[in-house]
């Protein structure tokens, strides 16, 4: 599809830098929208890409740089700003309201009244109805948005935007959490839109998906513009090498070439199973077995159904098919206590679910173990007691067990959820990114604990979307794509490109 390039841009970044306390997320990036574009924007994670968007949505006033819409310098110091501006933003997590309908949804913030200046829900229906069937969505607009599946929700927010008035839409990462029909579908919408000029910013890690609809697609790297290219002139593979920096003269980026080698496979019987382990629109037919001291990687992007498995498999969500055993025994789907009390433990990315914030160091690591403890519970000398030298054994600091956990840094969180798992025999641990949002020395002393739990002989599942996390722990690396394993790697060299090319 050729690209005609306007003589005036509908927006042009210049320049556009952006600090977090001395921590430059964006330098001098240059950025241009044509009107009716479908412009993709990629990168690793950190690269900038939300920052940038960010600015142009109105949520850092002082950002350095400047931004034009129609060739008009325009300041965007707030959302509204933004809006008035034209540009709408549609985040990853829905801001629609659940609990009210399509039409309400449609028109929220600026309600239609009638003359009597009551709400005027006939018109406003009859509005949203006729809207939305111009964009060939036929829908209920009375019923609750939160009837309705994701990607009907999406659309509806989508629908907003335009209604609104918006000619720049961004879309962050939309179809991660989608089927493939319904991916279909929501480009039928985008290019529906783009025929009418409106002009969207699409954010994603799934390239193929930017690859077929965008017209052009930039790549961001470290906060910096690699470069803006016609998607006609790229390859998936051109894109990965650009994302992690196989840019000219840097052919020897040791990032980029960092190669691991897996170790052969373990000889040590499984003691996990997992059958055919399916749950609707999120995995399907998943098989795989872990051995005592061996860590498995599931690597995906989200969306791509390895961190729900890493739930189910530990039965913390429902399955609907398939079955997980320990040793000869099947787990129960959707039972944790069970789980736990065979040994197969969650360590979920979500640690404010894992943890009892206002409650004690102590009570959140015997919580687990109750029965164990019961005799002695009410004894909070007792209890603290035993959870003194596990703290110490974790690092966690400060090491008081009668603190609130709720008052500690997320390393040491985390390492208070691993001490309780110390207290008990541990079979199989299931980790869900174990180490989001901690520093580099909390995420080494983390991992460390988990290596020593693999040593002694757990059975480790480890679920990220991290390259560099699974390169560095696991033995074996599952690569998941729309919740089917589309690649094993196993006893042979890989890299980050290698990963992210099954992805
Ligand atoms: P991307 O969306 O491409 O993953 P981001 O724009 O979120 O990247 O982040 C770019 C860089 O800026 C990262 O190093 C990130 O840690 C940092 N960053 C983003 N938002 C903030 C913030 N609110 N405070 C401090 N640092 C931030
Ligand atoms: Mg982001």
């Amino acid at each position: 599809m050729p690209v005609v390039v306007h003589e005036m841009p509908l927006l042009e970044c210049r320049e556009i830098g952006k600090q977090f306390g001395g921590v430059m997320a964006l330098e001098e990036v240059n950025f241009d929208l044509q009107p009716g574009e479908v412009h993709g924007l990629v990168g690793c994670n950190g690269a900038g890409k939300s920052t940038l968007m960010k600015i142009l949505a109105g949520a850092y006033p002082d950002h350095d740089g400047q931004i034009l819409i129609d060739g008009k310098t325009v300041r965007l110091l707030s959302p509204l700003d933004a809006r008035q501006c034209g540009v709408a933003m549609v985040y990853q997590e829905l801001s629609g309201i659940g609990a009210l309908s399509v039409a309400e949804n449609l028109f929220l913030g600026r309600q239609l009244t009638t003359t009597l200046g009551r709400i005027d829900w006939q018109t406003m229906q009859q509005q949203a109805r006729d809207y939305l069937r111009e964009m060939d969505i036929d829908i209920d607009v009375r019923r609750r948005l939160d009837r309705f599946p994701l990607v009907i929700r999406q659309m509806v927010e989508i629908a907003r935007g335009l209604h609104s008035g918006a000619r720049i839409l961004i879309l962050d990462e939309p179809t991660s959490a989608l089927s493939p029909p319904e991916t279909r579908r929501l480009f039928d919408l985008i290019r529906r839109m783009k025929r009418s000029g409106v002009a969207v910013i699409f954010i994603s890690h799934f390239l193929e998906d930017v690859l077929e609809i965008c017209d052009r697609v930039t790549i961001l790297k470290d906060g910096r513009l690699v470069e803006t290219s016609p998607s006609s002139e790229l390859t998936k593979a051109d894109v990965i090498g650009k994302m992690l920096g196989r840019t000219a003269g840097s052919e020897h980026d040791p990032e980029f070439d960092a190669v691991v080698a897996l170790p052969s496979r373990t000889s040590v019987a499984p003691v996990f199973r997992v059958n055919s382990l399916t749950r609707k629109g999120q995995f399907q037919d998943i098989n795989f077995e872990v051995s005592p001291g061996e860590c498995v990687g599931l690597y995906g992007f989200v969306g791509a159904g390895h961190q729900e498995l890493a739930h189910s498999v530990a039965g913390a969500l429902p399955t609907d098919s398939g079955s997980v055993q320990l040793d000869d025994r099947s787990l129960p789907s959707d039972d944790v206590a069970i789980a736990v009390r065979c040994g197969v433990v969650l360590v979920a990315a979500d640690r404010a679910k894992t943890l009892v914030r206002r409650s004690s160091i102590a009570r959140n690591a015997t919580l687990a173990h109750l029965r164990r403890t019961l005799g002695e519970w009410l004894s909070r000398k007792r209890e603290e007691a035993v959870v003194q030298p596990l703290l110490e054994q974790v690092g966690c600091r400060p090491a008081r067990p009668n603190l609130l956990a709720g008052n500690l840094s997320g390393g040491n969180q985390q390492k208070v959820v691993l001490a309780k798992w110390l207290l008990g025999p541990i079979r199989v641990l299931v980790l869900e990114e174990p180490t989001r949002g901690m520093d580099v020395g909390a995420k080494d002393e983390v991992m460390r604990l988990v290596a020593n739990l693999k040593k002694g002989g757990a059975a480790v599942v480890l679920a990220s979307t991290e390259p560099e996390l699974l390169l560095a722990h696991a033995d074996r690396i599952l690569v998941f794509q729309r919740g089917q394993i589309a690649h094993e790697f196993a006893g042979v060299e890989v890299r980050k490109a290698d990963l992210l090319r099954w992805a």
